[in-house]
């Protein structure tokens, strides 16, 4: 049994034929049938989407001996030249490979004379776009003023690089590209007219593979039917396009997300053992995060239940780094020693660039943060000596729950309307509160307080939202700590208001401090520019730490 390559055999004739370009065949039947066909058309599209093949249906039309018509007979001797390739009327130009000046003037130059056969000449430009200048020059005149019996059909994967001018003078038409359900349904029809037998999965397989390119999936079906010994079976078809089972590809996406770098490899070892191609593999490994990430932004997508659950489990951010080191990494295969070498840097570099667990960070400035980053303080600590910043003094109460608050517990409050406090600053005032030895909610209470000297007593005030903590036992509390520390009765009064200057407050200070101080040396370091640079990658700021968490030395 001879196969007629299916290509060819199933290359649409007629307009009802043609997949997947309905706007474009509806204009184009309406103009011929309405008998006002415009003298020159330019198809833009990619490779094998129908381009020179509409072209070449609009010429039967034209010139059908049936009579100019939407629906050229088929059958007529015109209509069979131009089907075989060799009508003498249409004129059927590669410009990819003439792009000599001469060639075009010399093509250019036969417009004047009448066509031999049809009603009109027909100039198929496939690729115009590769024409040189003066050959679009060339070009340009006879468009400006086409003899009547002259149409042009112009075709481009590239209509970008085409002069304003030329573009100007055609009636344009974009030719989408298939969707792959779309190819799929093709080749399904094809094969149930050819009797071949095949599995959905294979014919999923190859619509992909064929990347909205009918062409393109008819001559991968011949493959295929050659490969599967006569019929379309998945694991052949796979086999063929070295594609991956997409069970293989989420278990590295798992063993990603789980940072479990020894089962990384593993399956990379296993995909390599199965014949896998690298390429293929990170093509898929690419798409399954493209799936992720649209699962994550579109809440509606309809992402399979494995795609849903990594969609909650990684992080977007993850998910586009991961997808940048996969396209960067196919790009590297063919520089990698060797395609496995470069397909396992690639997997490898995006489980080093995996946050670490529980390190995703909240938004700077929370309190989390700053608890997180304040190291533990067990002990008084001498040190540093922070004297209290000049703008410490703490100046007003504002809330008037805090007032209320704070009158019914007795205390005092500060308002503008008061003078400024008399206090003087309490040397190491900062590690006096810390050293209290106070935990859990006191400690809250202390560590979100100044401390000031008042006569010969000592004078708390405690930060308006920390305030609403205090009550009559933990100002007693607060007091008591107070003399412990001081190892005698001393008098301490305790007012809420807003301050600064707090030990919470330096701290995190110092912590951002230091978040700067690393996030700048990063900035700074030729290591991560070089990363930066080859990888086209960026920093991930909420992922940088501090080496350590040593308070920033004050500077004054
Ligand atoms: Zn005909």
């Amino acid at each position: 049994m001879s196969y007629l390559v299916l290509a060819r055999k199933w290359r649409p004739r007629a307009f009802p034929e043609l997949l997947g370009q309905d706007s474009v065949v509806r204009a184009l039947r309406f103009a011929l049938g309405e008998g006002r066909v415009h003298h020159a058309y330019l198809f833009s599209g990619i490779r094998g989407v129908g381009k020179t093949t509409v072209a070449r249906i609009l010429a039967k039309a034209l010139n059908c001996e049936q009579g100019t018509s939407p629906d050229p007979c088929g059958v007529c001797s015109a209509c069979q030249e131009i089907d075989a390739g060799r009508f003498a009327d249409l004129i059927e130009v590669d410009a990819a490979s003439r792009t000599k000046v001469d060639d075009t003037r010399e093509l250019l130059d036969n417009v004047q004379y009448a066509p031999t056969r049809g009603r009109y000449k027909v100039y198929l430009i496939d690729e115009v776009h590769m024409l040189s200048t003066h050959s679009f020059n060339a070009l340009l005149k006879t468009l400006e003023e086409p003899p009547p019996h002259v149409k042009f059909i112009l075709a481009t994967t590239d209509p970008q690089k085409l002069p304003v001018t030329v573009l100007s003078r055609c009636q344009k038409f974009a030719l989408r590209r298939l969707s792959d359900t779309q190819i799929r349904d093709h080749l399904a029809s094809i094969l149930r007219e050819e009797a071949v037998a095949f599995d959905e999965g294979a014919l999923a397989s190859l619509a992909r593979a064929a990347d909205g390119s009918a062409r393109d999936a008819l001559s991968l079906l011949d493959q295929a039917i050659a490969a599967g010994g006569g019929a379309v079976r998945e694991a052949a078809v796979r086999e063929m396009l070295g594609a991956v089972a997409p069970d293989l590809i989420h278990r590295v996406v798992t063993t990603l997300a789980e940072g479990d770098g020894e089962a990384l490899l593993a399956n990379i070892d296993e995909a390599y053992s199965l014949g896998v191609e690298p390429e293929p593999f990170l093509a898929d490994l690419v798409r399954a995060l493209h799936d992720i990430a649209v699962a994550q932004a579109v809440t509606s997508a309809s992402g399979d239940d494995w795609t849903e659950a990594m969609a909650a489990r990684l992080d977007p951010e993850t998910v586009q780094l991961y997808y940048e080191i996969g396209c960067i990494g196919r790009r590297q295969l063919s520089v990698a020693p060797d395609p496995e070498t470069g397909l396992r840097m690639t997997v490898l570099r995006m489980l080093a660039f995996r946050p670490t667990e529980g390190e995703v960070a909240p938004a700077p400035s929370t309190p989390r943060r700053a608890e997180r980053q304040a190291p533990p303080t067990a002990a008084p600590r001498p040190q540093p000596q922070t004297p209290l910043p000049k703008n410490a003094e703490p100046v007003i109460v504002s809330r008037v729950e805090s007032e209320s608050h704070a009158a019914m517990l007795g205390l005092g409050t500060r308002s503008e309307a008061q003078a400024p406090l008399p206090g003087e600053q309490v040397a190491g005032a900062e590690s006096v509160l810390e050293g209290l030895g106070l935990a859990g909610l006191m400690k809250h209470i202390v560590m979100n307080a100044v401390l000031e000297k008042k006569g010969d007593g000592l004078v708390v005030t405690v930060d308006t939202e920390a305030g609403k903590l205090l009550n009559p036992e933990r100002i007693d509390m607060l007091k008591k700590a107070l003399c412990a520390y001081y190892k005698g009765p001393v008098a301490v009064d305790v007012i809420v208001g807003s301050v600064t200057g707090t030990p919470a407050q330096l701290r995190q200070e110092a912590a951002e401090a230091a978040q700067r101080r690393a996030r700048d040396a990063l900035a700074a370091d030729p290591g991560v520019e070089a990363l930066k640079r080859t990888f086209n990658a960026r920093v991930n700021e909420n992922t940088v730490r501090p080496r350590d968490d040593k308070p920033e030395e004050q500077k004054a």
